[in-house]
Parts: C-alpha cells; sequence; structure tokens
C-alpha cells in the first residue's frame, strides 16, 4: 500500500472527511490546466487533498489551515511521510482566526459548511485577481438537491446555509462561477 492508499483506508477507518475520487481528479486537473502555484486549503484534515496537490509538481506551494488537534498531528506525520515538508506549511488554527501571508492563485473552501461564507470573506482579498476559489461539498451527498432527506432538524439547518452560500456566490458580481456535479459537487469562482 503506497502513503496515499494508507491515507484513504486510514479516513475510512477512522471517519475522516476526505474529498472523493471524483472531486479530487477533477481538482488536481483543474490545478495543473491553471498552472496554479500558491495554494491555499481551509481545512486540512489529515493532509490528504494539500499531499494530492503538492504531487501534481514541485512549484507548487500549499498553504494548509486545520483546527482539529488530532487531524493536525495526522497530517503533519503525513506531510513528512511523503517529504513534501517544503512544498507545505500546515497551521493548526481556526481558519476564522488564522492569518495567512501574501495572495494566492487558488483558495480551497473544505471545512465547516455553516462558515463558508465566512471563510470566503476573510480570504478571498488575498486571491489574485483571476484567481478561483474552490468549495467543495456543496450537493451536501444529494441533501442540497432533495434527492436524500436530512434526517435530522441540525442537518437542514447546514443545508439551508449550504444553499445560502451558492445563492451568496451566484450572486457575487466580483466572482464568476460555475457549478460543477463532480464528487460531492464543487463550484469554481473566478475573481474578475
Ligand atoms: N481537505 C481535506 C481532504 O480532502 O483531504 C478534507 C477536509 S475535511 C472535509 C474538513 C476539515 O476542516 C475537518 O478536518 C475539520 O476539522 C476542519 N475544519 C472545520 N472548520 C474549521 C475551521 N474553522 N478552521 C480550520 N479547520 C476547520
Amino acid at each position: 500500500m503506497n502513503l496515499i492508499e494508507e491515507m484513504e483506508e486510514y479516513a475510512k477507518v477512522n471517519h475522516v472527511p476526505i474529498m472523493e475520487k471524483e472531486g479530487i481528479s477533477f481538482m488536481l486537473n483543474f490545478i495543473q490546466t491553471h498552472d496554479c502555484r500558491r495554494i491555499l486549503e481551509i481545512g486540512s484534515a489529515i493532509g490528504y487533498s494539500a499531499i494530492r496537490m503538492a504531487l501534481v509538481n514541485e512549484n507548487i506551494q500549499v498553504e494548509t489551515i486545520e483546527r482539529d488537534e488530532e487531524r493536525y498531528q495526522q497530517a503533519v506525520i503525513n506531510i513528512e511521510k511523503a517529504g513534501l515538508t517544503k512544498q507545505i506549511h500546515i497551521q493548526h488554527a481556526d481558519a476564522l482566526e488564522a492569518n495567512v501571508e501574501g495572495q494566492y492563485d487558488l483558495i480551497f473552501i473544505d471545512a465547516a459548511k455553516a462558515q463558508y461564507i465566512r471563510f470566503f470573506e476573510r480570504y478571498e482579498p488575498q486571491l489574485k485577481t483571476g484567481g478561483y476559489i474552490l468549495s467543495d461539498n456543496l450537493g451536501f451527498h444529494g441533501m442540497v438537491d432533495g434527492i436524500v432527506e436530512p434526517k435530522s432538524r441540525a442537518t437542514r439547518a447546514l443545508v439551508r446555509k449550504i444553499k445560502n452560500y451558492i445563492e451568496y456566490l451566484k450572486t457575487n458580481e466580483k466572482y464568476e462561477t460555475v457549478f460543477y456535479s463532480v464528487g460531492d459537487g464543487v463550484a469554481v469562482s473566478k475573481k474578475r
């Protein structure tokens, strides 16, 4: 088993939500074709997507933020095992309070869904003009489109928040957003 497979297995056994196969290949392809070099990720979990992104090519630098202590520690181990400490910098922090430096070509939002608008607004000033924000999980396992019924009131509230975020993206005139039904639903917003 290689490291990528090991991480996929770890995520499955320990119920860590990592990007779905279809979503990740869409994103890696996007990074390659748009030559995104400076990437900011909100929500590292165990470092799976950060590692996959850094492996696209050696010019890529990833800054990634994770607030959960155990996942952060696991991510640090995985980044070291992958030999990618020069390409990936991970912060153990709440992304709503963290600070990052510089300007990015791509911001990947993959953290607490209820906070997507706040993540977007906090970090979008650090996106270059012509850069992209990728948001994952906008389908929320079929619940946003009403294919699957939310089972609890809390889940229903989350579905509402995701719908608000989708509306926010659609009406944000500083960005042009395209929605893709790959993986669990991905939005690509380009800064005008
Ligand atoms: N991007 C990862 C991947 O595909 O390998 C998966 C990330 S997982 C879907 C979301 C992660 O975001 C969780 O590990 C969670 O602890 C973290 N998270 C949620 N809210 C956060 C916040 N406010 N700041 C930092 N991390 C947060």
